[in-house]
């Protein structure tokens, strides 16, 4: 039946899949955090205005991607793209623009109506951080170097290459927007349709094109390098300059622009190899204009998102949690006195789990199947003296302890066994 299929381009975080985003996004959290990056979170879903307006309505995200309805009201709200618009939207509404700057971290579901292939879906999670309010060029340095952390603490920073660019100032983009209308502009006929919509309005976004007839025109397309002011050109070698103090290596990308509007001088990947054509791991960049372009004050922004899903496929299998004891009660009153027995042990730290039916056998198979490291087997006959059975189910050895010492006990009698 249909409706006991997942939507397309969503899926079930299973546990070992749950294992290894939260693998991801615990490493992200941790390592930001040593940068003074704190965890926020927006809603997931806003007035689409919010991502209309800032992200571009030439975007692929805004012309073809957004999960966009009317609620029950009529308000037109949008599934989050992505996360950078909530957050700007968030500092303008509890008015944190009085106390900058700002350094925020995120980790949750984004919503894109893609086509769905390896590392690319409807509903993805993406981490991000985001640096509101610094202007100097060495906090471009320090968000990417975050990032190449985060990547090393993951494992995963030798298979990336960081490839970087700048787009300028707004002087810089005016004065390229119009050599790559007029270079572009000669090429009307071949241009995808897509791109033709883009050439008046966002000729930038040419460059970022997926179609296959457009990047044969980018390739020859004019470089940004020639419509630098000598402002942008000195921000930017302050920006590699900080990347070379930290032995931080690079790989100049002329042609690499943010798909969304709201971008300046610094943009920024990480890429791999390893996962076919959805090879971008991390992409972030400097946004001065986002926060005026929404309708608050002129205040600059740095940061990036990573799709987790991406470095998810990529880390080493996550160690799996700890293996559990099994309570095994044999008979009504037995099963009561582990209910509160399980608990005590939970409380002093123990991985617990009751079995609930079925004989000795049947009990001992189970706790085989889920790689317990013992069976706590209560009988009768242990009931009436006030101890249990200790199985060890890796030797088939068993002791019988004084229910009051258990606790203590344990430790030492799993010492043996590999936990
Ligand atoms: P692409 O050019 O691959 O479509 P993008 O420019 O749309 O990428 P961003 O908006 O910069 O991507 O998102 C940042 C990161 O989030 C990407 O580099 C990628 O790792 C991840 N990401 C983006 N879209 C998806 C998706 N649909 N499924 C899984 N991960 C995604
Ligand atoms: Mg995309």
């Amino acid at each position: 039946m249909a409706t006991l299929q997942p939507v397309r381009g969503t899926h079930d975080l299973l546990p070992q899949d749950e294992r290894r985003h939260r693998v991801v996004a615990e490493a992200a959290r941790a390592i930001s955090g040593r940068y003074g990056f704190e965890a926020m979170a927006t809603p997931i879903f806003e007035f689409t205005e919010v991502f209309a307006r800032s992200i571009g309505e030439t975007s692929d995200i805004v012309s073809k991607e957004m999960y966009t309805f009317a609620d029950r009201d009529g308000e037109q709200v949008t599934l989050r793209p992505e996360n950078t618009a909530g957050v700007a939207r968030a500092i303008v509404s509890n008015a944190l623009t009085q106390s900058l700057p700002q350094r925020f971290f995120y980790y949750g579901p984004m919503f894109r109506y893609e086509r769905p292939q390896k590392g690319r879906y409807r509903q993805f999670h993406q981490i991000g951080i985001e640096l509101i309010g610094v202007d100097q060029p060495l906090a471009d340095v320090e968000v990417i170097a975050c990032g190449a952390d985060i990547l090393s603490e993951l494992g995963l920073l030798e298979r990336t290459r960081l490839d970087l660019n700048t787009i300028g100032d707004t002087e810089s983009r005016a004065a390229y927007r119009a050599t790559l209308i007029e270079y572009f502009s000669a090429y009307k006929d071949r241009l995808s349709a897509d791109s033709l919509t883009r050439l008046e309005r966002n000729p930038l976004r040419i460059l970022d094109s997926k179609d296959e007839g457009d990047r044969q025109l980018v390739a020859s397309a004019p470089l940004f390098g020639d419509s630098l002011t000598t402002e942008a050109k000195d921000f930017f070698a302050s920006v590699k300059a900080g990347l070379d103090a930290l032995g931080i290596a690079y790989h100049l990308e002329p042609r690499l622009v943010r798909g969304l509007d709201y971008y300046c001088h610094t943009t920024f990947e990480f890429v791999t190899q390893d996962l076919g054509t959805q090879g971008t791991v991390m992409a972030g960049g400097r946004y001065d204009g986002l926060i005026a372009e929404m309708g608050g004050p002129t205040i600059s922004g740095i940061g990036w998102a990573s799709g987790v899903e991406r470095l998810a496929l990529m880390i080493a299998e996550p160690p799996p949690p700890p293996r559990p004891l099994v309570l095994a009660p044999l008979g009504e009153a037995a099963e009561l006195r582990c209910l509160a027995l399980g608990r005590d042990l939970r409380r002093a730290g123990f991985t617990v789990e009751q079995s609930h039916s079925g004989n000795l056998k049947k009990r001992l198979a189970r706790a085989n199947k889920i790689n317990a490291l013992a069976a706590l087997i209560m009988g009768d006959d242990e009931l009436a003296s006030g101890s249990i059975a200790v199985r060890l189910l890796d030797t088939g050895s068993q002791t019988i302890v004084p229910i009051a010492e258990l606790a203590q006990r344990l430790p030492a009698l799993l010492t043996d066994v590999k936990s």
